[in-house]
């Protein structure tokens, strides 16, 4: 059992990802509105997710918290986010001066339940958040049509989802407005930070685009002339990052096929473990497998799942607990501790994500699962 190998990093940077950016610098047009590096890789990331618009902004957060502006969110209004995600899917309702409301998550996928979310649907329910966690596709379907019936915005945040489909259709054009992120670690990077917001609404998008850049726009009747409609941000991605984006972008096929290509190897090198849960794909659905995520269940005398995560990594295997703090039992959200979301609270003790990104071989991914395999079965 070789226990000294060096697992490859990730985010890992090609020629030709390097080439765009240095291209893009040489240009010197580094920003600009209406640059053509970044129009064409918004015309590539609409075309990719089957949507009518994609607006490139400086992060995936920018875009969360742009998409939530562009539905007029603001105090007073309730936003549903799943409990169980990274913090920049609900930061920007409190940004807007609105009240995140988490919700629970199902056991198999990890993704929000919309049992739960229609618990929660009240009157001043503005949007709904669905994240399409680890890459693994949300119950879209139920939750649209929850949306529908109470007349509430659906927004997919798909920071780890590019790749994902449901149905043949890839994800981002199932709700109102979608969110991507391009930070280093996510599917694809624009070289550090970068995020998107996608929509097949024309004024959903005209808004985004103001908004993103000081909320300025021309003024009708006086040409050439531009000013503040509303007040905006400076959300703007760089020709540089978009250039990175872009040449990423264009092998998002081939990282899709490497990550599915681990997952399944993963999938059956740890079969048959005791008390070891594996990822599913739900039924007429692409995963991503952004992350490889795995249950430890407790009992069995297994050790849980942080003493595993902690034996693995002094092996060498980088794996991360998968939320072990639910969002509504971080201290930025201490007003919201009393909440009750039995699902989400279980799993924050028992998910682990394990190495799978496309920088691993068949050698790598032998050694993540020899092991997991000996710390889960000790
Ligand atoms: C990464 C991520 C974000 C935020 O993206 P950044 O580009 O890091 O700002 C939002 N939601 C989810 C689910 C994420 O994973």
């Amino acid at each position: 059992m070789s226990s000294s190998i060096e697992l490859p990093r990730w985010p890992q940077l090609s020629d030709e990802d390097i080439e765009a950016a240095v291209a893009a610098l040489r240009s010197n047009r580094l920003v600009g509105l209406g640059n053509s590096v970044v129009t064409d890789f918004e015309a590539a990331l609409a075309a990719g997710q089957g949507v009518e618009h994609a607006v490139a902004v400086s992060t995936g957060t920018a875009a969360v918290h742009l998409a939530l502006h562009a539905l007029d969110v603001g105090p007073g209004d309730e936003v549903i986010v799943p409990t169980h995600t990274f913090i920049g899917s609900a930061s920007p309702v409190t940004y807007l001066g609105a009240r995140p409301v988490f919700a629970d998550v199902t056991p198999d996928t990890h993704c929000l339940d919309p049992d739960s979310v229609k618990a929660l649907l009240t009157e001043r329910t503005k949007a709904i958040v669905v994240v399409h966690i680890n890459g693994c596709a949300a119950d879209m379907e139920a939750l649209s049509a929850l949306g529908a019936e109470a007349g509430v915005p659906v927004i997919e945040d798909m920071a780890q989802a590019l790749g994902t489909s449901i149905g043949g259709r890839p994800v981002g054009g199932f709700g109102d407005l979608a969110c991507v992120s391009l930070f280093e670690q996510k599917v694809i990077t624009s070289g550090g930070e970068g995020g998107a917001v996608l929509t097949n609404n024309p004024a959903y998008a005209e808004r985004v685009r103001r908004l993103r850049s000081h909320g300025e726009g021309p003024i009708e009747g006086r040409p050439g002339l531009i000013w503040a409609h509303e007040v905006g941000y400076n959300y703007r991605l760089t020709s540089v990052q978009a250039a990175v984006g872009h040449a990423q972008h264009k092998r998002l096929d081939t990282m899709l096929a490497a990550r599915r290509r681990n997952a399944a190897y993963l999938t059956e090198r740890l079969g048959g473990i005791d008390g070891l849960e594996l990822p599913v794909e739900p039924e007429n659905t692409v995963h991503a497998f952004w992350k490889y995520v795995v249950r430890v269940a407790p009992g069995g005398g297994r050790a849980p799942a942080a003493e595993i995560a902690a034996t693995l990594r002094s092996r060498g295997v980088p794996v991360l607990l998968r939320y072990p703090f639910p969002l509504h039992r971080q201290p930025a959200f201490a007003e919201h501790q009393g909440v009750s979301l039995p699902v989400a609270e279980r799993l924050s003790q028992e998910l682990l994500a394990l190495p799978s990104h496309p920088g691993l071989g068949e050698e790598h991914l032998d050694h993540v699962a020899d092991e997991v395999r000996r710390a889960v079965t000790a």
